[in-house]
């Protein structure tokens, strides 16, 4: 039987087809058999430490032992533009995650992703100070199926001077919740899943891990802090609990499907805007893995198709 079912957080349409899971190719327990990289260096890559001449300026680094760690740099194909006068101007970072060519979430210790959230926060902070700047997107992009042009861990953080239609969609579903039941809707979305249990993959003392009853992108993993708090005044406790659980949640996800690409993104308050949903809203992180692909009916009709359900999502990845 087929379904129509809104997406949790934002409300697209899906299609709830569950027996499509039965195609030869969509199988939800198929393992990617993609290699890690063995090298921690390669000559040729331009994110390798040791690299340096080939990549454009830096805008912030974390040193370890007087070398680099993590370092940020403009990118050299920016989506927007730095032209003031433009209607799109704004700046475009690449984070180099790890100085390590074989380095990746998979691997990643829990000191590398604490120092990459250190990383994220200041770039965040940094980027917001233009006033223009309306909405800082950070994401990341894993393996050539979810978008990589280059294999070393990287993510990437834009300044965007209008609120992107995906999150004025998110601000809208949580805006009106707020309206009419008098409160936040990420509130009453943890009670709910915490009490029901089957979406849960981990609940932890500031972050609940889980899978909404209905993802637009089948899998759809939500990481999602439990305070109305903005990303850029996380504390150091909660970015620690934060690099905990992205550590043992990507060791699950490589232990149940393997090297597979995915991609994360960061959804949070706008900034340099009065309106900002703060009492409405709250940060999450999307962790999207690209094993359930989509094609011309997504394409044609910007709807979805979901063919697995979320709790068996979660049963798999659950962990204490
Ligand atoms: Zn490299
Ligand atoms: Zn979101």
């Amino acid at each position: 039987m087929k379904e129509l079912g809104m997406d949790t957080l934002n409300n697209s349409k899906v299609i709830i087809a569950r027996e499509r899971i039965n195609r030869p190719l969509d199988k939800m327990n198929s393992k990617s058999n993609k290699t890690i990289e063995n090298n921690e260096y390669s000559k040729s890559c331009p994110f390798c430490r040791g690299n340096e001449d080939n990549i454009s300026d830096e805008t912030y680094v974390i040193n370890k032992d007087s070398k680099w760690i993590i370092k940020s740099v403009k990118n050299k194909y920016p989506i927007i533009d730095e032209n003031p006068l433009n209607e799109i101007k704004g700046e475009h970072e690449v984070i180099i995650d790890t100085y390590k060519h074989n380095g990746n979430f998979y691997n990643m210790i829990e000191e590398e992703f604490y120092n990459l959230l250190l990383m994220y926060k200041a770039r965040f902070n940094s980027l917001k100070k233009d006033e223009n700047v309306k909405y800082i997107c950070l994401f990341k992009n894993y393996l050539r199926e979810a978008g990589a042009s280059l294999m070393h861990s990287h993510s990437q953080i834009l300044s965007l001077p209008f609120i992107p239609p995906d999150l004025e969609n998110e601000y809208k579903v949580c805006e009106e919740f707020y309206k009419k039941m008098g409160i936040n809707m990420y509130n009453h979305l943890i009670i709910q899943e915490i009490k029901n249990k089957k979406r849960v993959i981990h609940d932890s003392e500031n972050f609940l891990v889980f899978v909404p009853e209905v993802c637009r992108f089948t899998g759809d993993t939500v990481v999602l802090f439990k305070s109305n708090t903005y990303f850029y005044d996380l504390n150091d406790d909660n970015l620690k609990e934060l690099s905990i659980i992205l550590k043992k949640l990507f060791e699950r996800i490589y232990e149940e499907y393997g090297n597979s690409p995915f991609n994360l993104y960061i959804h949070t308050h706008p900034v340099n805007i009065e309106k900002d949903y703060k009492d409405k809203y709250n940060v999450h992180i999307h962790i999207v893995p690209r094993k359930f692909n989509f094609g011309g009916f997504e394409l044609s009709t910007g709807m979805y198709v979901s063919s697995v359900k979320s709790e068996d999502i979660a049963n798999r990845l659950k962990y204490d």
